[in-house]
């Protein structure tokens, strides 16, 4: 991840780093190579100038320690941005709240939305001793349903038996009640998605959301989409209240633009990431940690 931003981050504060004693021309010429880096890596256009206007602010009047070159205060003040961008600090996925909880997963088809249900099913299980129920509310799909039993059983999980001919907000009330009477400690509802975003769609899952009163409404987008991962997340927070974000495939996104914008723009945190397609592929993501790999 972040492979190409950090290569050519790197080539332009190593040019910095050499120099001796640091004018406003220099942190310009910088700057004007940070800002290029950045949108080569598709950080929406809004994002990267307010990132660059932060970091010449913090630079024109920053007071250079005796012990650090000029060079290496620019990399600072890029790293701290870097770091207030992606959201300063880890948002953990929250079970804050009275049993059962309920995690509403949504995104567009194709996102990595059912294998992230049973990622994070596991994850729940396998660290923090939960128990869990998943429910696939994708009733024009079949095949999605069933994936979503086969990775139930995959990770030791309870899946809600199918019923057909239920609506998704019948299955989502039966998940409720079945949890409720199970002893479940959570239940995650893996909505139906779409290639593109519909009102229909949207309808659905509002009305999921409003007969489950989940507390996540978890955002699934594929990282390698780019802006495109940043607009369906806006389009899908207006609509629904996004609690957080997953992106998924990470592990194939050399430039990072959606995981850098999508703070940002959104104002809403990225909980976690998806690093593969093995069921264990799944990490938090922490705005120190990606800032300190994209500056090598
Ligand atoms: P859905 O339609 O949104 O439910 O998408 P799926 O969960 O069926 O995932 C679609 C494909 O993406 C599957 O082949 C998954 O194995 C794959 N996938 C999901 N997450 C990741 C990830 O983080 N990395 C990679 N490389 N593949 C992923």
């Amino acid at each position: 991840m972040f492979e190409s931003l950090s290569e050519k981050l790197s080539g332009i504060f190593d040019t910095l780093t050499r120099r001796g004693a640091l004018t406003e021309a220099d942190v310009n010429v910088a700057l004007r190579e940070v800002r290029r880096a950045l949108l080569e890596a598709d950080v929406a256009l809004e994002v990267v100038r307010s990132f660059t206007d932060k970091v010449k602010a913090a630079a024109v009047g920053a007071n250079v320690v005796k012990s650090v070159t000029p060079g290496q205060m620019v990399v600072k003040i890029v790293h701290d941005q870097l770091v207030e961008m992606l959201g300063t600090e880890a948002v953990p996925i929250s079970l804050d709240s009275l049993p059962p909880v309920a995690i509403l997963m949504v995104g567009l088809q194709g996102s990595g939305k059912t294998t992230t249900t049973a990622k994070i099913a596991r994850r729940l299980t396998d660290k923090e001793k939960r128990k869990v129920l998943l429910a696939s509310l994708d009733t024009r799909r079949p095949a999605a349903m069933e994936q979503l039993a086969v990775l139930a059983k995959q990770v030791g999980v309870d899946a809600l038996p199918i019923v057909a001919g239920q609506s998704a907000v019948q299955i989502a009330r039966r998940a409720m009640e079945a949890a409720r009477l199970g002893g479940y400690d959570v239940v995650m509802l893996d909505t139906a998605g779409r290639v593109t975003i519909d009102e229909a769609l949207m309808a659905e899952v509002a009305q999921v959301k409003a007969a489950t009163d989940p507390h996540e409404v978890l955002l699934v987008a594929d990282s390698l989409t780019g802006q495109d991962a940043v607009n369906t997340a806006r389009a899908f927070d207006s609509r629904l209240g996004v609690t957080g974000i997953v992106l998924t495939r990470m592990d194939g996104d050399g430039r990072g633009g959606a995981a850098l914008s999508m703070r940002a723009v959104t104002g809403k945190p990225i909980k976690l990431v998806g690093t593969g397609e093995k069921i264990d592929a799944l990490e938090d993501f922490h705005p120190r940690r990606v800032a300190n790999r994209i500056l090598g």
